[in-house]
């Protein structure tokens, strides 16, 4: 009888802490447009690499950003690019059909963010401030925070079964100063996998290496070489230095020694309305911080 409570306490044991290696850490990151959740690739890919479940979704088509092509042929290439950066990052990668620079926060586009942050069973959603340039970002970020407590709610878009715990949501770095900077509650070191970010992005030729060029008169700035092309990428990207306040959160994070040879670094600022994490479970949502 000793020996076999023994063995079952044993294999217990080794269930559990089984379970806690497999648990997967489910990250739903959302942008207007096809490249916009790409600016958080890096942590994607960490993530990924560890074995966790990310999807990026662009609310738009990206059917209207172009100086050349528009409509259906270009939403068409926009969701070919989406799909070949979701390989090179290693995570899903879709876009909705909706029209670029026409995004609204109707009751329609909340009720299927709604759906897809609960069919993902996200435990994680990032996305954008409500305070940017452009009003498909905007309303990205209102439609997100529109989410952030109905996800757990049954009786809203009831055809899709309630989220049991209410995710984390969290915004994306921006450099917007009204009515509020952006605040670094988390920063994630990404300098080994900065490359392979690039590389990912670089799947966005018609944005990268033509519409956001063209609309700062760049556009012959532009190499013709690819490796050219990802250094000039890499080099816009990753060329500035981190901001005091990026510093001071890695800091905290990765302790001084480490946080010193950070080269690059993305940051995220915890929104108010979904769950609010802890600093033990952000290690938990975040393991590439390590304990
Ligand atoms: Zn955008």
């Amino acid at each position: 009888m000793k020996k076999f409570s023994l063995l079952f306490l044993l294999l217990l044991a080794g269930f559990i802490s089984l379970n806690a290696q497999d648990r997967k850490i489910n990250v739903i990151i959302f942008g207007a447009h096809p490249d916009d959740p790409d600016s958080d690739a890096g942590t994607a890919i960490l993530w990924s690499e560890m074995g966790h479940n990310v999807m990026m979704v662009s609310l738009t088509n990206g059917d209207a950003g172009h100086q050349d092509m528009g409509g259906g042929a270009l939403a068409r290439i926009r969701r070919a690019e989406a799909e070949e950066a979701g390989k090179r990052y290693g995570v899903k990668y879709i876009a909705l059909d909706n029209h670029d620079g026409e995004l609204m926060p109707t009751l329609e586009n909340r009720l299927e963010v709604i759906r897809l942050i609960r069919k993902w069973n996200a435990d994680v959603v990032i996305g954008p401030r409500p305070n940017d340039y452009h009003p498909d970002h905007r309303y990205t970020g209102v439609l997100l925070q529109d989410a952030a407590y109905m996800v757990i709610v049954p009786n809203i878009a009831p055809d899709t079964p309630p989220l049991k715990k209410n995710p984390v949501f969290l915004y994306t770095r921006d450099r917007f100063q009204k009515p509020n900077p952006f605040t670094p509650d988390i920063a994630v070191d990404i300098t080994d996998v900065f490359d392979q970010k690039i590389y990912g992005m670089a799947a966005h030729e018609s944005q990268f290496f033509s519409w956001l060029p063209w609309t700062v008169g760049q556009l012959e700035n532009v190499p013709e070489d690819p490796e050219e092309r990802l250094k000039w990428l890499g080099n816009i990207w990753g060329g500035g230095t981190l901001s005091a306040e990026a510093r001071a959160s890695l800091d905290k994070w990765y302790g001084d020694d480490r946080s010193k040879l950070v080269k690059h670094a993305e940051t995220f600022e915890i929104c108010e309305y979904g769950r609010r994490p802890g600093d033990a479970e952000i290690r938990e949502l975040f393991p590439m911080l390590g304990q």
